[in-house]
């Protein structure tokens, strides 16, 4: 049995995207499985709460993180089956996500690049179903090994089992802290075809004259566009999209529509449609606006930001007041996407 080295105290200013000042009563680096469980026998028997951090890109933390914040930082990825047209990989939790992208494409392993670029680790990437320009992880997806907190177990999910959802899956929420996401595999495309079907993407493409795109155009192209519309977390605190994009029954997207004809929404499954979060922030005049140190982005209401001095409070107020103006203007309820912990 080896000695679990926790540093007490330890700041985590750094390791969420918002820029928040943050401090854990206890944070440890965990590679090893057994040291895994170790850990979390200890956080058992003591009864201490436990952070499962990644990159800290989809987290509202407050001041003081008490009990342990865990980060896995066991890393590789390795070729599990191969066939004539796909490969299956397996991932350890603690890899970047994005540079796994990059390593994919230098393989020939191709199906993640229209997700390039979204901050974290992959043991985060199963929870909300992450998912970007016309694709999702779980159109990826194989398996996964977690280890169940109740049992020590490290337990087999597949894809059924894990409930996938828009932006969602069953460990966002009925086994939510249960599991600690271990290793995840994916089933990917050894032929090079790239999914054009995000319009941004094939606009983009084409506007460069790039007919017959590559998966490595897509990759680039994906890129470059998040470079201009996003904020740079390094420069601008932020965790991506803060509302989820709200899905409404068709019979609720025609009285809005006959209401505001321009309202931008998508297809969704049969009976719903899903709107455009960051139309309904925009239209409800919050783009650009600044509250102290909190903000909603200049060129994306969906997105908010921390100017320097921002914290929890502040930011989940002007959270309230945004959910409450797009309520009273149009009816509809916004979710918070990120996980606020503690609650
Ligand atoms: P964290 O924020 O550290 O954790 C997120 C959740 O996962 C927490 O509940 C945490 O406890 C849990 N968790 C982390 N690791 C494990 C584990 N090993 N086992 C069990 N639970 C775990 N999301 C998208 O879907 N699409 C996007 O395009 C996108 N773009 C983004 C752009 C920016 C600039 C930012 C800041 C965020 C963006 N996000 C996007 C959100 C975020 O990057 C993703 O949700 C990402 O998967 C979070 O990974 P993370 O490692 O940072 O997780
Ligand atoms: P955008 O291209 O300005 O589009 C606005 C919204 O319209 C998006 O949320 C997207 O839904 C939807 N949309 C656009 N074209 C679509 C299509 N052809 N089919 C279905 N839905 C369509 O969005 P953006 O904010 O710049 O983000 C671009 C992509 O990156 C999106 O996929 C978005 O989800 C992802 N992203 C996510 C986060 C996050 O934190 N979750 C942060 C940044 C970017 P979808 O969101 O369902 O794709």
């Amino acid at each position: 049995m080896s000695q679990l080295n926790y540093i007490y105290d330890c700041s985590l200013d750094a390791a969420n995207t918002l820029g928040f000042s943050v401090t854990a009563e206890r944070y440890i680096e965990v590679d090893r499985l057994s040291d895994l469980r170790q850990l979390l026998s200890e956080v058992d028997r003591q009864q201490w709460p436990l952070l499962a951090l990644g990159g800290g890109s989809n987290l509202i933390l407050s001041r003081h993180i008490s009990g342990v914040v865990l980060h896995l930082v066991n890393r590789g990825v390795n070729l599990v089956e191969q066939n004539e047209d796909q490969v299956v990989i397996e991932v350890q939790a603690g890899h970047n996500w994005h540079r796994l992208i990059e390593e994919c494409l230098d393989h020939g392993w191709y199906g993640l690049e229209n997700m390039a670029l979204i901050p974290g680790c992959v043991g985060a990437a199963p929870i909300q179903n992450i998912g970007a320009y016309g694709v999702e992880l779980k159109d990826r997806f194989f398996s996964l090994q977690a280890v169940d907190r109740q049992t020590g177990e490290l337990v087999k999910f597949d894809r059924d089992a894990c409930q996938f959802a828009y932006r969602n899956s069953r460990f966002k929420g009925e086994l939510s802290g249960r599991y600690i996401i271990w290793s995840v595999r994916f089933a990917l495309s050894t032929q090079a075809e790239a999914n054009l079907s995000y319009k941004a993407v094939s606009d983009r493409l084409a506007q460069h004259g790039v007919y017959r795109p590559t998966p490595k155009d897509v990759f680039n192209t994906v890129c470059a566009i998040r470079r201009e519309k996003l904020p740079d977390p390094d420069v601008l605190g932020n965790a991506g999209s803060f509302f989820e994009n709200p899905i409404v029954e068709e019979n609720e997207y025609q009285r809005l529509l006959t209401q505001f004809p321009t309202l931008v929404s998508f297809a969704s499954q049969p009976g719903f449609r899903k709107l455009a979060a960051g139309w309904l922030i925009d239209q409800a005049g919050w783009k650009g606006h600044r509250q102290g140190d909190v903000g909603v982005y200049e060129h994306q209401a969906l997105v908010l930001v921390n100017f320097g001095a921002g914290n929890r409070t502040a930011l989940l107020s002007l959270a309230a007041e945004i959910q409450q103006s797009v309520l009273d203007m149009f009816g509809v309820e916004l979710q918070i996407e990120p996980r606020c912990y503690p609650i």
